[in-house]
Protein backbone atom coordinates (compact mmCIF):
# COMPACT_ATOMS: atom_id res chain seq x y z
CA UNK A 1 0.00 0.00 0.00
CA UNK A 2 1.36 3.44 -1.16
CA UNK A 3 0.81 5.20 2.22
CA UNK A 4 2.86 2.62 4.09
CA UNK A 5 5.46 2.81 2.19
CA UNK A 6 8.93 4.58 2.20
CA UNK A 7 9.28 5.60 -1.67
CA UNK A 8 12.70 6.12 -1.18
CA UNK A 9 14.11 3.09 -2.15
CA UNK A 10 12.20 3.02 -5.06
CA UNK A 11 14.44 6.19 -6.01
CA UNK A 12 17.17 4.29 -5.06
CA UNK A 13 16.89 1.69 -7.31
CA UNK A 14 15.77 3.48 -10.79
CA UNK A 15 17.93 6.20 -10.43
CA UNK A 16 20.70 6.10 -8.14
CA UNK A 17 22.33 9.59 -9.34
CA UNK A 18 19.77 11.68 -8.41
CA UNK A 19 19.23 9.55 -4.95
CA UNK A 20 23.16 10.52 -4.23
CA UNK A 21 22.19 14.33 -4.79
CA UNK A 22 19.18 13.88 -2.82
CA UNK A 23 20.56 12.45 -0.01
CA UNK A 24 23.47 14.71 -0.30
CA UNK A 25 21.32 17.71 -0.19
CA UNK A 26 19.51 16.50 2.68
CA UNK A 27 22.80 16.15 4.60
CA UNK A 28 24.14 19.41 4.02
CA UNK A 29 20.38 21.03 5.19
CA UNK A 30 20.96 18.82 8.82
CA UNK A 31 24.80 20.01 8.74
CA UNK A 32 24.94 23.56 7.73
CA UNK A 33 23.39 26.56 10.06
CA UNK A 34 20.99 27.37 7.34
CA UNK A 35 20.45 31.50 7.49
CA UNK A 36 19.24 32.51 3.67
CA UNK A 37 16.11 34.82 5.41
CA UNK A 38 13.86 33.49 2.03
CA UNK A 39 14.41 29.75 3.43
CA UNK A 40 13.22 27.24 6.09
CA UNK A 41 12.41 23.54 6.39
CA UNK A 42 8.96 22.05 5.90
CA UNK A 43 7.40 19.71 8.54
CA UNK A 44 7.33 15.50 7.77
CA UNK A 45 3.64 16.35 6.85
CA UNK A 46 4.12 19.02 4.18
CA UNK A 47 6.92 16.91 2.74
CA UNK A 48 4.24 14.13 2.48
CA UNK A 49 1.76 15.58 0.70
CA UNK A 50 4.18 17.01 -2.22
CA UNK A 51 5.12 13.47 -2.72
CA UNK A 52 1.13 12.01 -3.05
CA UNK A 53 -0.69 10.85 -5.94
CA UNK A 54 -2.62 14.38 -6.71
CA UNK A 55 0.67 14.96 -8.47
CA UNK A 56 -0.87 13.14 -11.25
CA UNK A 57 -4.26 14.69 -11.65
CA UNK A 58 -4.88 17.66 -14.43
CA UNK A 59 -7.51 20.24 -12.63
CA UNK A 60 -7.51 23.43 -15.09
CA UNK A 61 -10.22 25.39 -13.94
CA UNK A 62 -11.33 26.01 -10.31
CA UNK A 63 -13.58 23.66 -7.81
CA UNK A 64 -16.49 22.52 -9.37
CA UNK A 65 -15.78 24.30 -12.38
CA UNK A 66 -12.62 22.12 -14.10
CA UNK A 67 -11.90 21.09 -17.59
CA UNK A 68 -11.30 17.70 -16.62
CA UNK A 69 -13.15 14.68 -15.11
CA UNK A 70 -12.30 12.87 -11.95
CA UNK A 71 -11.32 15.87 -10.09
CA UNK A 72 -13.88 15.89 -6.89
CA UNK A 73 -11.07 14.86 -4.78
CA UNK A 74 -8.52 17.82 -5.55
CA UNK A 75 -11.47 19.78 -5.80
CA UNK A 76 -11.90 19.02 -2.03
CA UNK A 77 -8.24 20.12 -1.64
CA UNK A 78 -8.11 23.12 -2.96
CA UNK A 79 -11.71 24.30 -1.26
CA UNK A 80 -10.25 23.46 2.15
CA UNK A 81 -6.64 25.09 1.20
CA UNK A 82 -8.77 28.22 -0.16
CA UNK A 83 -11.31 28.78 2.91
CA UNK A 84 -8.12 27.95 5.24
CA UNK A 85 -6.23 30.83 3.60
CA UNK A 86 -9.04 32.70 3.56
CA UNK A 87 -9.65 32.39 7.29
CA UNK A 88 -5.61 32.69 7.86
CA UNK A 89 -5.38 36.58 6.71
CA UNK A 90 -9.02 37.21 7.39
CA UNK A 91 -9.04 37.56 3.69
CA UNK A 92 -12.18 37.62 1.34
CA UNK A 93 -10.91 35.93 -1.40
CA UNK A 94 -7.94 33.96 -1.58
CA UNK A 95 -6.31 31.62 -5.36
CA UNK A 96 -3.83 29.01 -3.93
CA UNK A 97 -3.25 28.29 -7.56
CA UNK A 98 0.55 30.08 -8.60
CA UNK A 99 3.37 28.08 -8.75
CA UNK A 100 5.31 30.84 -7.47
CA UNK A 101 5.52 34.42 -5.80
CA UNK A 102 6.61 35.51 -9.02
CA UNK A 103 3.61 34.08 -10.78
CA UNK A 104 1.54 35.24 -7.90
CA UNK A 105 2.77 38.78 -8.90
CA UNK A 106 2.23 38.25 -12.94
CA UNK A 107 -1.62 37.44 -12.19
CA UNK A 108 -2.03 40.50 -9.67
CA UNK A 109 -0.09 43.28 -12.08
CA UNK A 110 -2.60 42.24 -15.32
CA UNK A 111 -5.71 41.77 -13.35
CA UNK A 112 -5.68 45.05 -12.66
CA UNK A 113 -3.42 47.49 -15.46
CA UNK A 114 -2.54 46.91 -19.18
CA UNK A 115 1.05 46.14 -20.06
CA UNK A 116 2.59 50.01 -20.88
CA UNK A 117 1.00 51.43 -17.57
CA UNK A 118 3.25 52.88 -14.75
CA UNK A 119 3.84 50.93 -11.80
CA UNK A 120 5.76 52.20 -8.82
CA UNK A 121 7.52 49.37 -6.94
CA UNK A 122 10.79 49.62 -4.42
CA UNK A 123 14.05 49.50 -5.91
CA UNK A 124 16.29 46.10 -6.17
CA UNK A 125 19.15 47.21 -4.47
CA UNK A 126 17.16 48.62 -1.65
CA UNK A 127 15.23 45.46 -0.67
CA UNK A 128 12.90 45.14 -3.46
CA UNK A 129 12.23 41.68 -5.10
CA UNK A 130 13.25 41.38 -9.12
CA UNK A 131 9.59 41.35 -10.25
CA UNK A 132 8.53 44.84 -8.81
CA UNK A 133 9.83 46.07 -12.16
CA UNK A 134 13.63 44.91 -12.75
CA UNK A 135 14.32 45.51 -16.20
CA UNK A 136 15.43 41.53 -16.69
CA UNK A 137 12.22 40.79 -15.66
CA UNK A 138 8.34 40.23 -16.87
CA UNK A 139 7.89 43.61 -14.73
CA UNK A 140 10.37 45.48 -15.84
CA UNK A 141 9.63 44.74 -19.10
CA UNK A 142 5.78 45.09 -19.31
CA UNK A 143 5.24 47.84 -17.54
CA UNK A 144 6.44 51.55 -17.34
CA UNK A 145 9.00 51.18 -13.69
CA UNK A 146 9.43 54.09 -11.17
CA UNK A 147 11.29 52.81 -7.94
CA UNK A 148 11.47 54.50 -4.57
CA UNK A 149 14.53 54.29 -2.19
CA UNK A 150 14.69 54.42 1.48
CA UNK A 151 15.74 57.43 2.76
CA UNK A 152 19.89 57.95 3.04
CA UNK A 153 20.07 58.93 6.72
CA UNK A 154 17.75 56.34 8.37
CA UNK A 155 18.37 53.75 5.77
CA UNK A 156 14.22 52.98 6.29
CA UNK A 157 11.39 54.02 4.20
CA UNK A 158 10.31 57.83 4.22
CA UNK A 159 6.26 57.92 3.94
CA UNK A 160 6.58 61.72 2.92
CA UNK A 161 9.12 60.83 0.36
CA UNK A 162 6.98 58.18 -1.23
CA UNK A 163 4.05 60.53 -1.11
CA UNK A 164 6.11 63.10 -3.04
CA UNK A 165 7.16 60.78 -5.40
CA UNK A 166 3.69 59.08 -6.05
CA UNK A 167 2.52 62.45 -6.36
CA UNK A 168 4.85 63.55 -8.97
CA UNK A 169 4.90 60.00 -11.06
CA UNK A 170 1.33 59.05 -11.18
CA UNK A 171 1.67 55.16 -10.81
CA UNK A 172 -1.23 53.24 -11.69
CA UNK A 173 -0.46 50.57 -9.28
CA UNK A 174 1.89 50.98 -6.29
CA UNK A 175 3.87 47.95 -5.11
CA UNK A 176 4.75 47.76 -1.45
CA UNK A 177 6.61 44.24 0.20
CA UNK A 178 10.32 43.62 -0.27
CA UNK A 179 12.65 40.87 -0.37
CA UNK A 180 15.21 42.33 1.91
CA UNK A 181 13.59 44.98 3.96
CA UNK A 182 14.29 44.79 7.71
CA UNK A 183 11.21 47.01 9.29
CA UNK A 184 7.82 47.45 9.49
CA UNK A 185 5.33 48.58 6.81
CA UNK A 186 2.54 51.61 7.09
CA UNK A 187 0.07 49.76 5.67
CA UNK A 188 -2.74 52.81 6.35
CA UNK A 189 -0.34 55.35 5.25
CA UNK A 190 0.65 53.45 2.09
CA UNK A 191 -3.88 53.59 1.40
CA UNK A 192 -4.02 57.06 1.77
CA UNK A 193 -1.30 58.01 -0.92
CA UNK A 194 -2.43 55.74 -2.97
CA UNK A 195 -5.80 56.67 -3.03
CA UNK A 196 -4.69 60.78 -3.41
CA UNK A 197 -3.11 59.56 -6.41
CA UNK A 198 -5.83 56.67 -7.78
CA UNK A 199 -3.59 53.86 -7.66
CA UNK A 200 -3.86 50.09 -6.79
CA UNK A 201 -2.21 48.82 -3.72
CA UNK A 202 -0.65 45.48 -4.28
CA UNK A 203 1.19 44.31 -1.38
CA UNK A 204 3.92 41.36 -1.90
CA UNK A 205 3.78 39.74 1.86
CA UNK A 206 6.34 36.66 0.66
CA UNK A 207 8.82 37.50 3.20
CA UNK A 208 6.43 38.53 6.12
CA UNK A 209 3.42 36.19 5.53
CA UNK A 210 4.13 33.60 8.43
CA UNK A 211 4.51 36.95 11.00
CA UNK A 212 1.43 38.09 9.38
CA UNK A 213 -0.65 35.17 9.86
CA UNK A 214 0.99 34.91 13.71
CA UNK A 215 0.38 38.44 14.27
CA UNK A 216 3.39 39.37 14.61
CA UNK A 217 3.64 42.00 11.88
CA UNK A 218 0.86 44.17 10.92
CA UNK A 219 -1.10 42.92 8.17
CA UNK A 220 -2.00 44.58 4.64
CA UNK A 221 -5.41 43.32 4.53
CA UNK A 222 -7.67 45.91 5.23
CA UNK A 223 -5.60 48.07 2.71
CA UNK A 224 -4.54 46.56 -0.02
CA UNK A 225 -6.33 45.83 -3.16
CA UNK A 226 -4.35 42.52 -3.72
CA UNK A 227 -1.69 40.63 -1.70
CA UNK A 228 0.19 38.45 -3.23
CA UNK A 229 2.86 36.12 -1.21
CA UNK A 230 4.68 32.62 -1.48
CA UNK A 231 4.54 29.94 0.93
CA UNK A 232 7.57 28.49 1.50
CA UNK A 233 9.16 31.60 3.25
CA UNK A 234 8.17 32.61 7.22
CA UNK A 235 5.34 30.77 6.31
CA UNK A 236 6.86 27.11 6.24
CA UNK A 237 5.29 25.80 3.26
CA UNK A 238 5.74 24.47 -0.09
CA UNK A 239 7.45 26.06 -2.98
CA UNK A 240 4.65 28.24 -4.22
CA UNK A 241 2.30 31.24 -4.27
CA UNK A 242 -1.23 32.66 -3.20
CA UNK A 243 -3.26 36.07 -3.53
CA UNK A 244 -5.83 37.28 -1.36
CA UNK A 245 -7.66 39.87 -2.32
CA UNK A 246 -11.55 41.58 -1.90
CA UNK A 247 -14.49 39.67 -3.37
CA UNK A 248 -14.89 42.25 -5.84
CA UNK A 249 -11.89 41.48 -7.22
CA UNK A 250 -12.41 37.33 -7.18
CA UNK A 251 -12.89 37.22 -10.67
CA UNK A 252 -10.85 38.87 -12.35
CA UNK A 253 -7.76 37.64 -10.20
CA UNK A 254 -8.80 33.87 -10.88
CA UNK A 255 -9.65 34.88 -14.82
CA UNK A 256 -6.21 35.82 -15.02
CA UNK A 257 -4.23 33.52 -12.59
CA UNK A 258 -6.05 30.68 -14.96
CA UNK A 259 -6.44 30.68 -18.01
CA UNK A 260 -4.52 34.45 -18.29
CA UNK A 261 -0.92 32.90 -16.87
CA UNK A 262 -1.36 29.20 -15.79
CA UNK A 263 -2.05 25.87 -17.00
CA UNK A 264 -2.75 23.25 -14.71
CA UNK A 265 -2.39 23.97 -11.13
CA UNK A 266 -0.11 21.58 -9.02
CA UNK A 267 -2.60 19.82 -7.31
CA UNK A 268 0.20 17.84 -4.64
CA UNK A 269 1.55 21.65 -4.03
CA UNK A 270 -2.17 23.14 -3.06
CA UNK A 271 -2.44 19.69 -1.15
CA UNK A 272 0.70 20.48 0.84
CA UNK A 273 -0.15 24.76 1.07
CA UNK A 274 -3.39 23.10 2.52
CA UNK A 275 -1.28 21.51 5.16
CA UNK A 276 0.64 24.37 5.82
CA UNK A 277 -2.05 26.51 6.51
CA UNK A 278 -3.42 24.39 9.09
CA UNK A 279 -0.13 24.40 10.66
CA UNK A 280 -0.11 27.93 10.55
CA UNK A 281 -3.10 28.53 12.59
CA UNK A 282 -2.14 26.74 15.78
CA UNK A 283 -0.71 28.10 18.60
CA UNK A 284 2.41 26.40 18.35
CA UNK A 285 3.02 28.18 14.43
CA UNK A 286 2.38 31.81 16.54
CA UNK A 287 5.10 31.32 19.48
CA UNK A 288 7.41 29.99 16.40
CA UNK A 289 7.16 33.17 14.85
CA UNK A 290 7.51 35.17 17.79
CA UNK A 291 10.75 33.49 18.35
CA UNK A 292 11.96 34.14 14.68
CA UNK A 293 11.51 37.89 14.97
CA UNK A 294 13.11 37.86 19.19
CA UNK A 295 16.08 35.84 17.58
CA UNK A 296 16.52 38.09 14.66
CA UNK A 297 16.65 41.46 17.12
CA UNK A 298 18.84 39.76 19.27
CA UNK A 299 21.49 38.19 16.57
CA UNK A 300 21.84 41.88 14.80
CA UNK A 301 22.43 43.66 18.60
CA UNK A 302 25.03 41.21 19.27
CA UNK A 303 26.51 42.12 15.68
CA UNK A 304 25.94 45.74 16.70
CA UNK A 305 27.46 45.89 19.77
CA UNK A 306 30.36 44.10 18.72
CA UNK A 307 30.49 47.27 15.88
CA UNK A 308 29.00 45.78 12.82
CA UNK A 309 26.69 47.77 10.92
CA UNK A 310 23.19 46.73 10.66
CA UNK A 311 21.17 48.75 8.05
CA UNK A 312 18.75 50.58 9.82
CA UNK A 313 19.86 50.25 12.93
CA UNK A 314 18.38 46.74 13.56
CA UNK A 315 15.13 44.80 12.23
CA UNK A 316 11.14 44.28 13.30
CA UNK A 317 11.05 41.19 11.48
CA UNK A 318 12.76 37.87 10.81
CA UNK A 319 15.73 39.11 8.45
CA UNK A 320 18.40 42.05 8.75
CA UNK A 321 21.38 43.20 6.32
CA UNK A 322 24.78 43.54 7.68
CA UNK A 323 26.71 46.39 5.84
CA UNK A 324 29.99 45.44 5.18
CA UNK A 325 31.52 48.40 3.27
CA UNK A 326 33.33 49.96 6.35
CA UNK A 327 35.03 46.45 6.75
CA UNK A 328 37.82 44.98 4.67
CA UNK A 329 35.69 42.56 2.70
CA UNK A 330 32.82 42.26 0.53
CA UNK A 331 29.22 40.50 0.48
CA UNK A 332 30.85 37.71 -1.93
CA UNK A 333 33.83 37.41 -0.23
CA UNK A 334 31.91 37.04 3.47
CA UNK A 335 29.26 34.78 1.85
CA UNK A 336 31.84 32.57 1.00
CA UNK A 337 34.32 32.49 3.93
CA UNK A 338 30.58 31.79 5.66
CA UNK A 339 29.47 29.08 3.73
CA UNK A 340 33.00 27.50 4.67
CA UNK A 341 32.42 27.69 8.22
CA UNK A 342 29.07 25.89 8.13
CA UNK A 343 26.67 29.11 8.05
CA UNK A 344 24.49 29.83 4.94
CA UNK A 345 23.83 33.41 3.96
CA UNK A 346 23.02 34.66 0.76
CA UNK A 347 25.36 38.20 -0.40
CA UNK A 348 23.14 41.49 -0.73
CA UNK A 349 23.18 44.66 -2.11
CA UNK A 350 22.84 47.59 0.76
CA UNK A 351 20.96 50.41 0.31
CA UNK A 352 23.59 52.99 -1.97
CA UNK A 353 25.72 50.15 -2.50
CA UNK A 354 28.65 51.51 -4.52
CA UNK A 355 29.54 47.28 -5.32
CA UNK A 356 28.08 45.72 -8.21
CA UNK A 357 25.13 42.81 -7.20
CA UNK A 358 27.81 40.31 -8.53
CA UNK A 359 30.14 41.46 -5.52
CA UNK A 360 27.72 43.67 -3.18
CA UNK A 361 28.75 45.28 0.37
CA UNK A 362 26.26 43.04 2.29
CA UNK A 363 24.64 40.46 3.54
CA UNK A 364 21.04 39.00 4.19
CA UNK A 365 20.58 37.22 7.52
CA UNK A 366 17.87 35.33 8.46
CA UNK A 367 16.23 33.43 11.64
CA UNK A 368 13.12 31.62 10.43
CA UNK A 369 15.04 28.07 9.28
CA UNK A 370 17.34 28.20 12.82
CA UNK A 371 14.17 28.79 14.70
CA UNK A 372 12.82 25.95 12.91
CA UNK A 373 15.20 23.45 14.28
CA UNK A 374 14.58 24.90 17.68
CA UNK A 375 17.32 28.15 18.27
CA UNK A 376 16.46 30.49 20.81
CA UNK A 377 18.41 33.74 22.21
CA UNK A 378 21.14 31.68 23.82
CA UNK A 379 22.35 29.88 20.28
CA UNK A 380 21.83 33.41 18.48
CA UNK A 381 24.52 34.99 21.03
CA UNK A 382 26.46 31.69 20.00
CA UNK A 383 26.01 32.18 16.15
CA UNK A 384 26.84 35.73 16.48
CA UNK A 385 30.09 34.98 18.05
CA UNK A 386 31.04 32.95 15.42
CA UNK A 387 29.95 34.52 12.48
CA UNK A 388 31.83 37.94 14.06
CA UNK A 389 35.09 35.09 13.93
CA UNK A 390 34.13 34.34 10.21
CA UNK A 391 34.28 38.33 9.20
CA UNK A 392 37.01 38.98 10.91
CA UNK A 393 39.67 36.50 9.92
CA UNK A 394 38.15 35.15 6.71
CA UNK A 395 41.20 34.63 5.07
CA UNK A 396 42.54 32.57 8.19
CA UNK A 397 41.85 28.59 6.85
CA UNK A 398 42.22 27.69 10.73
CA UNK A 399 39.89 30.16 12.24
CA UNK A 400 37.20 28.93 9.67
CA UNK A 401 37.78 25.09 10.73
CA UNK A 402 37.56 25.75 14.36
CA UNK A 403 33.99 27.80 13.61
CA UNK A 404 33.01 24.50 11.25
CA UNK A 405 33.45 22.43 14.10
CA UNK A 406 31.00 24.45 16.49
CA UNK A 407 29.07 25.08 13.43
CA UNK A 408 28.70 20.88 13.21
CA UNK A 409 27.95 20.89 16.50
CA UNK A 410 25.24 23.54 16.98
CA UNK A 411 23.65 21.52 14.23
CA UNK A 412 23.48 18.29 15.42
CA UNK A 413 22.43 19.68 18.77
CA UNK A 414 19.19 20.71 17.17
CA UNK A 415 18.54 18.11 14.74
CA UNK A 416 16.14 17.92 11.56
CA UNK A 417 14.21 15.47 9.86
CA UNK A 418 15.84 12.94 12.40
N1 LIG B 1 8.30 38.42 -3.82
C1 LIG B 1 9.25 38.61 -2.89
C2 LIG B 1 9.15 39.79 -1.98
C3 LIG B 1 10.31 37.71 -2.78
O1 LIG B 1 11.26 37.89 -1.87
C4 LIG B 1 10.35 36.60 -3.67
C5 LIG B 1 11.44 35.59 -3.62
O2 LIG B 1 12.44 35.71 -3.06
C6 LIG B 1 9.37 36.47 -4.63
C7 LIG B 1 8.34 37.39 -4.68
C8 LIG B 1 9.40 35.40 -5.67
O3 LIG B 1 9.06 34.18 -5.25
P1 LIG B 1 9.37 32.90 -6.18
O4 LIG B 1 10.83 32.64 -6.03
O5 LIG B 1 8.49 31.85 -5.62
O6 LIG B 1 9.02 33.29 -7.58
Amino acid sequence: MLFEENLFPYLEKTDPEIMESVSSELKRQQNQLEMIASENFTSKAVLAALSNPMQNKYAEGYPGKRYYGGCEFVDQAERLARKRVKELFGAEHGNVQPHSGTQANITAYLAFIEPGDKIMGMSLSHGGHLSHGHPVNFSGMAFDVVHYEVDRETRMLNYDQLEEQARREQPKMFVAGASAYPREWDWARLREICDQVGAYLMVDIAHIAGLIAAGVHSSPIPYADVVTSTTHKTLRGPRGGFILCPKKYRKKVDKLNFPGTQGGPFMHVIAGKAVCFREAMTDEFKAYQKQVKANAARLASHLMENGFDIVSGGTDNHLFLIDLSEKDLTGKDAEAALENAGITVNKNTVPFDKESPFVTSGIRVGTPALTTRGMKEEQMDEIGSLMIKVLENHTDENALKQVREKTLELARAFPLYE
